[in-house]
């Protein structure tokens, strides 16, 4: 493993991170053997930051249970985060705190993150209620050891937070598919010449850049260098920038820690030659053409009052470009369960607009969908399924 270090504290992090918002689940729950396999195989290998939330469903209590049995408390950073649109009076950051300690089965949090910063204003309205104060108390009682945020907003409103506090470490998404979106490139380097680690997420843009790339892009990576899959060229692609600390990947299979462990101790800042470059280039001027909807499929619209699928919609919808619209239609069928009479399609949207206050890709949802129902449900197919609904009767 390939280790950065974390200037603020002098803490030495490995360059990759296991992002444990997608542990293996199994009947709609955590697998906690499956999971216990990855964490112990992570550590195994060098691995050591590991990136929670409050509101990750059951994955802080699944870590914290993973990492006590097995005594393996000091091996791990662990990384978690206050659910900030769900504070709304002082009383409301110690609530979470608290419970975040007691699920993770430990008495001081690593790095502890505002989750989902969004700009300066909301901030600011958070200092009003106390949370500067009651972050630097924390920090004094050694319960929490580093203060960061995890952000999704503009360039602009990521340079105003910079400024606004004196943080310990910062988290951003960034990836290969655009350099210059939300914190992009100018944040990444601006947190850096503070001093500031730059955690990343979404390195493969919610896997996109694996499974929804075009079959060119593929054929274009692999003449390139075969023994790299697309997953190791966009890792890559973070570790050859000096400014990048950890990136975080949501491996959930042995196999996944092993291939990217692999890859990480043979990253370095500075690896890439400028012929790598113009692939990247090159692989990315497809991934456009056809990626339509950028989704990462996070989750974090869900559930729809109406019961809309909206990350499986969209998902289709790219794929319907990507893979053909064939292939689309059909993975669309199956993820809105669209014969059944609890399907979860485009077209049950009734416009409430709940979802997209909390996307933090700030997609226009219900104008998106649209799109998807228009393309993916026109009417020979509404036919079709009609009557399908007739027969199965
Ligand atoms: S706008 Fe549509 S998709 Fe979004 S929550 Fe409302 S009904 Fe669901
Ligand atoms: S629509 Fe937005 S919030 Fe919903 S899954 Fe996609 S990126 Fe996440």
């Amino acid at each position: 493993m390939q280790y950065r270090i974390d200037q603020k504290s002098g803490n030495s992090l490995s360059a990759l991170g296991l992002g444990c918002m997608r542990f293996p689940m199994s009947l709609g729950r955590i697998d906690l053997a499956k999971s216990e396999k990855v964490v112990l195989s992570a550590i195994e290998q060098g691995v050591n930051y590991f990136d929670t939330a409050y509101i990750y469903p059951g994955s802080e209590e699944a870590l914290g249970t993973i990492l006590d049995r097995n005594s393996m408390r000091k091996k791990a950073f662990i990384a978690t985060k206050l659910p900030l649109a769900s504070c709304h009076k002082a009383e409301d950051f110690d609530k979470f705190l608290s419970e975040s300690l007691s699920r993770l089965k430990t008495n001081y949090i690593d790095y502890y993150l505002l989750h989902s910063a969004s700009d300066l204003k909301q901030f600011n309205d958070m200092s009003a209620l106390g949370l500067q104060d009651w972050l630097n108390a924390k920090k004094k009682e050694g319960i929490i050891k580093s203060i960061g945020f995890s952000f999704h907003g503009t360039r602009d409103e990521f340079l105003s937070l910079l400024d606004a506090y004196p943080w310990d470490f910062c988290q951003i998404q960034y990836n290969y598919s655009d350099p210059n979106y939300q914190a992009g490139v100018t944040g990444l380097k601006k947190a850096a010449e503070l001093g500031m680690p730059v955690i990343i997420m979404e390195p493969l843009l919610g896997g996109k850049l694996v499974g929804g790339l075009p079959k060119k892009a593929v054929e274009l990576f692999a003449n390139a260098d075969s023994n790299i899959t697309p997953a190791g060229w966009a890792l890559d692609w973070l570790w050859d920038q000096p400014e990048t600390t950890v990136v975080l990947s949501g491996m959930n299979t042995v196999e996944q820690i092993q291939e990217n462990c692999a890859l990480a101790s043979k990253s370095a800042p500075g690896m890439l030659t400028p012929e790598n470059r113009e692939i990247y280039v090159q692989v990315n001027k497809l991934f456009q053409e056809s990626y339509k909807i950028h989704c990462t499929g996070c989750g974090y619209c869900m559930p729809c009052p109406k019961n809309v699928n909206i990350p499986g919609c969209f998902a289709a919808y790219n794929t319907s470009y990507v893979m053909g619209f064939v292939t689309g239609i059909q993975q669309y069928a199956t993820s809105t369960n669209i014969i059944s009479d609890r399907k979860s399609t485009a077209g049950l949207c009734v416009e409430c607009g709940k979802c997209e206050s909390h996307c933090p890709q700030k997609l226009q949802i219900r104008q998106e969908l649209k799109k998807v129902e228009r393309r993916l449900e026109p009417w020979p197919v509404k036919a079709a399924l009609a009557v399908a609904k007739r027969v199965m009767k």
